[in-house]
């Protein structure tokens, strides 16, 4: 502790220009999280954020001093800011909206790779380091290590090369796994071994940390990866912040807590939207284990279908219609058509607003973030409650490729996987149409009730062609 305190105040005395850029770093990270929270100041939040970090990396490489010197080994260190923004920019900018989560999830690998690497290091580093030091090194090795291991797998399996795998036994394997780790890291940071001894148990905790992440995220399936990815950044969050105490960092300790509270907050937002414990959720398998409702289970009887010219009369004779974006939405690449629908309605006299469920999409915020990008006006919006108030008052619900966020199987099948999910209801509007393309199930790979129900009528195809074809009629009635 004695040693942490008089390398603190060595940092303090000569470094009080990096300090200063530290703080606005850290003042920028808070700020620019705050502006992400609303669709309206987002992109600016995250310009200032970013704005923040390029200080915090200029100031350390040329303003950080120790005993005189300071950091070398600039070759080293442009050559990888190079690299990693020219690898980090391509992505970005290609990758396409609906691919987002698993970039995210790569990501933040990278960033559990990076504690682990620097926990390595310093234990390397230092052959006598303090109790207190060697405690920060393994604890952000252990977090770093699950949380890389685990969000590999968790990019694999949204993207499809890794597939749902319960393990027999894998509850029990992971509690054992779970058991070593701790068990090991006592014996190595309470010194209960030899030099040579702590070395291999070292290693050997980071091979079980990453058997433990692989092992904790495989059985996850269905709709509980945004879940799973929220709170692997949380842990990559803090294994960062003990990369902050290691290197007496303030700018990334900050980064780290928010990183890790904000991962923290958001994993226990999306559970309440799923009316699911985070327990529940971890051990449950969501979608991977139960079978009840699966798509074909039951004979759900017939569907009815509904024309193109139907639709645009029923739409234009409305007074309210109420549009339900899902993930095909954003497969279509329709937000921009489907803002031009709700124009042409507004012109004939009908009022329109958008019913947004939590998870609707693929990520948080997925569908405001794609209608924002077709300007359409943020008030238009609602949040799944104000949906569900509004929705009474509704002649005419039109889901555009949402299919689990609508299943009433949620509220009234406990034998289904989604059920205690809070849904957008939209049968208690006057009638509901469904764009989709066919009669398939959506991501948690379960049949949907509503498509048989009285109320609902299908109107098949691409959602993108099919509003541009609905558009047309509608100018004609
Ligand atoms: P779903 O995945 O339940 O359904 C999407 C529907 O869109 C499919 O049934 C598909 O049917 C249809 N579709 C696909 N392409 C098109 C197209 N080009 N035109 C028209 N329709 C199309 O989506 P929801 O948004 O309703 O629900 C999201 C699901 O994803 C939930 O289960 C959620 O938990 C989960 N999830 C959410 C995340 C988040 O953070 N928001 C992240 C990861 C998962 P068809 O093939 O017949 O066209």
């Amino acid at each position: 502790m004695e040693q942490i305190i008089l390398q603190y105040t060595e940092f303090l005395t000569t470094n009080s220009f990096l300090l200063f850029a530290y703080l606005i770093g850290s003042v920028t990270f808070i700020l620019g999280l705050k502006m992400l929270s609303h669709p309206e100041t987002a992109r600016k939040g995250n310009l200032i954020a970013a704005g923040g970090m390029i200080i915090s990396i200029f100031g350390t490489i040329f303003l950080y001093k120790h005993h005189g010197n300071g950091l070398g080994n600039y070759a080293w260190i442009f050559a990888a800011l190079v690299i990693g923004t020219i690898v980090g920019t391509m992505a970005a900018k290609k990758v396409q909206m609906t691919a987002m989560p698993e970039m995210v999830s790569l990501f933040n690998g990278m960033g559990g790779a990076c504690a682990m690497l620097i926990s390595m290091i310093e234990y390397h580093n230092d052959a006598t380091p303090s109790t207190g030091k060697l405690l920060i090194i393994v604890l952000g090795m252990i977090i770093g290590t699950v949380s890389f291991a685990g969000s590999i797998i968790a990019w694999g399996k949204l993207n499809g090369s890794i597939k749902d795998k319960t393990i027999p036994g894998g509850q029990m394997i992971n509690f054992l796994l779970f058991g070593g780790i701790i068990g090991l890291a006592i014996m190595v940071v309470g010194g209960f071994v030899g030099a040579d001894m702590a070395h291999m148990l070292f290693y050997g905790i980071t091979a079980l940390a990453a058997m433990y992440g692989i092992l904790f995220v495989m059985p996850i399936g269905g709709a509980d990866m945004p879940v799973v990815i929220s709170l692997l950044n949380s842990f990559t969050g803090v294994a960062a912040a003990f990369g902050g105490f290691l290197y007496d960092n303030p700018v990334m300790l900050t980064g780290g807590i928010l990183v890790g509270s904000a991962g923290t907050i958001l994993t226990i937002l999306m559970c309440k939207a799923m009316n699911r414990s985070l327990k529940n959720v971890l051990i449950g398998s969501f979608g991977a284990a139960k079978t009840g409702g699966a798509a074909g289970a039951k004979d759900q009887g017939n569907y009815k279908e509904i024309s193109l010219n139907d639709t645009a009369v029923l739409l234009a004779y409305a007074q309210k219609v109420m549009i339900v974006p899902g993930y095909g939405l954003a497969v279509a690449q329709a937000q921009h058509t489907c803002h031009e629908l709700e124009k042409i309605l507004n012109e004939k006299g009908v009022e329109v607003v958008y019913g947004i469920h939590p998870v609707a999409g693929r990520m948080p915020g997925h569908m405001n973030v794609l209608l924002a990008e077709a300007d359409v006006p943020y008030e238009k919006l609602l949040e799944m409650e104000d949906a569900n108030d509004q929705m009474g008052t509704t002649n005419v619900v039109m889901i555009l490729g949402a299919n689990d966020v609508v299943n009433p199987a949620a509220k009234e099948d406990p034998n289904s996987p989604i059920y205690g999910m809070p849904i957008l209801e939209v049968e208690k509007a006057d009638h509901v149409i469904v764009n989709k393309r066919s009669m398939k199930p959506g991501y948690a790979g379960i049949e949907n009730e509503l498509f048989f129900r009285p109320k609902t009528s299908m109107l098949f195809g691409d959602a993108k062609k099919v509003l541009q074809a609905l558009i047309a009629e509608l100018k004609t009635v």
